[in-house]
């Protein structure tokens, strides 16, 4: 999963502080490849780690304790060293991961297995956490506001605070939480879109959307429409609907599964014959438009047709962008949301520092970076262990690796019991200054990701074995 950046980190190692260092660090970096499904315990029994004294200082501050900043914090002193401040900045005690969280929605999972916690960010670690939210950054004066009021200085910022969603469709935030949820965040929202599939009729209906790209996690809302068909024909009967509202349109006019953002093979096999009846996919919608209490949903058809129906469950995934983006969010006021249409955040993908003006020493990562790779956790992970590689050299005097690579891998399940998968592997093309998708170790136009011939049960143990690997890599 993360091959080459461990490799990377070997040679950290054994550039800054010597073999004998790895030697002492590997005994404390256990983690789970079993295929239980739950999240941490929260508590933090392992023993500290004894970083190296690599002779580099300076304050570190993180924000956000998802995916991508965990990671980084967590790598900061594994590479930085004992001589680093490093600090974490996020509100929340406990992180509920997305990855799995669809889970959910079919009883397979609770939202409560899905959360981890800070504690091993601290204990092992030495990472001081403040449970506050970032509110206002000056880049200038190198200096952060937090909801307490408090200052914080940093000599390195990593920004990982994730996305934010748009009132979208003629619904609101409070729509989003009380009666119509995107759960596109995995918490309470989550829970509601479960308790809501539970009460279900026999054979009724699950209207969905999809936002146009780019957007969290592609595989997502096509993996969603799976294991909500799935879970509705086995216990709410085999009339049941699952109608999918893509705004994406089709490459190809004739085939509108071309609109399908990632794992079309899997997903096309999945709509027209695992899921076929209960499945009804409509790409290239627009004009989507619901009413949050009569759940009465109306788009137009990519023929240019209108409709109106009126589902028993609607799950909006409204459009989002990085968080703090807005136009009064501290990402805007602060310059950094330098990305398309302002949603996000330019980052050069050498560092991931931010490339907006008078940024230097900012550096962003995540689903809130635009960087060319996918919004995905896996990816958050390789960013953020590229991000640290970049800082911990530039803190020894050294440039970037010129060369990086990232991967992505992601499971997808197709029903309760089987899934799919797809992997890529991505170089960074100098010409174009963006990572590619790499083929046979060397950058090919139009190469592809790679996936799954077809859903297997074996493909969702080892799901379960990704899944809490990579998890462990961050929280653990
Ligand atoms: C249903 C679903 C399924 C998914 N499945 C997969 C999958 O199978 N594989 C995969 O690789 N990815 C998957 N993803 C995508 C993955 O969850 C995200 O890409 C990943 O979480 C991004 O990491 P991040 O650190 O950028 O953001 P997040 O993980 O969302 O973390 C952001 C953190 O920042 C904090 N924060 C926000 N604002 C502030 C602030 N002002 N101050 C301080 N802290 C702040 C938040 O509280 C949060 O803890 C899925 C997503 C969803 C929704």
């Amino acid at each position: 999963m993360t091959q080459a950046h461990n490799t990377l980190a070997r040679r950290r190692w054994l550039m800054l502080a010597g073999a004998s260092a790895i030697t002492a660090l590997v005994p404390t970096l256990g983690w789970s490849d079993g295929d239980e499904d739950e999240g941490d315990s929260g508590s933090s029994s392992t023993t500290a780690i004894s970083p190296a004294a690599t002779g580099l200082t300076g304050r570190m501050v993180v924000v956000g304790g998802g995916m991508a900043g965990v990671t980084a914090a967590k790598y900061l002193r594994l590479w930085g060293g004992s001589g680093l401040t490093i600090t974490l900045v996020e509100p929340a005690t406990t992180y509920v991961s997305n990855i799995m969280s669809n889970l959910v929605l079919n009883g397979s999972r609770t939202v409560t297995s899905l959360g981890y916690t800070h504690g091993n960010l601290t204990s092992k670690y030495g990472v001081n956490v403040v449970r506050a939210s970032l509110t206002a950054i000056d880049t200038a004066n190198k200096s952060l506001t937090l909801s307490d009021g408090a200052s914080l200085p940093y000599d390195r910022l990593v920004l990982a605070p994730g996305v934010e969603f748009e009132d979208a469709y003629g619904l609101t935030q409070t729509d989003y939480e009380t009666r119509t949820p995107h759960a596109w965040r995995a918490g309470p929202q989550t829970q509601l879109l479960r308790d809501q599939l539970a009460a279900m009729p026999s054979n009724g209906t699950f209207v969905m959307t999809i936002p146009k790209a780019p957007y969290r996690c592609p595989p997502g809302p096509y993996e969603r429409a799976c294991l909500v068909a799935d879970f509705l024909k086995t216990h709410k009967g085999a009339g049941s609907k699952v109608i999918v509202l893509d705004e994406n349109f089709p490459t190809d006019a004739a085939n509108p599964y071309t609109a399908i953002q990632a794992e079309a093979h899997s997903f096309t096999q999945a709509y027209t014959v695992t899921h076929a009846g209960v499945v009804d996919y409509q790409p290239g919608v627009t004009d989507i438009a619901i009413d949050p209490v009569t759940k009465a949903v109306s788009y137009t058809d990519r023929m240019g047709v209108p409709h109106t129906v009126t589902p028993q469950v609607v799950n909006p995934i409204p459009p989002h962008r990085a968080t703090g983006s807005s136009a009064t969010g501290w990402l805007t006021q602060a310059g950094l949301a330098n990305g398309a249409s302002g949603k996000w955040a330019l980052v050069n993908v050498l560092s991931f520092e931010s490339t907006a003006a008078g940024a230097t020493g900012v550096h962003v990562i995540g689903d809130a970076s635009q960087c060319g790779l996918p919004k995905a956790g896996h990816v958050a992970n390789q960013e953020a262990k590229i991000c640290v590689d970049a800082i911990v050299r530039a803190l020894s005097g050294q440039q970037p690796d010129p060369a990086p690579v990232a991967n992505s891998a992601c499971y997808s399940p197709i029903t309760a019991s089987t899934a799919s998968w797809l992997t890529a592997v991505y170089q960074y093309d100098s010409v174009n200054k963006k990572f590619v998708v790499a083929n046979n170790g060397g950058v090919t136009a139009g190469a592809k990701p790679v996936e799954a011939a077809s859903a297997s049960s074996q493909n969702f143990q080892q799901m379960n074995t990704w899944f809490n690997t990579l998890m462990g890599d961050a929280f653990a």
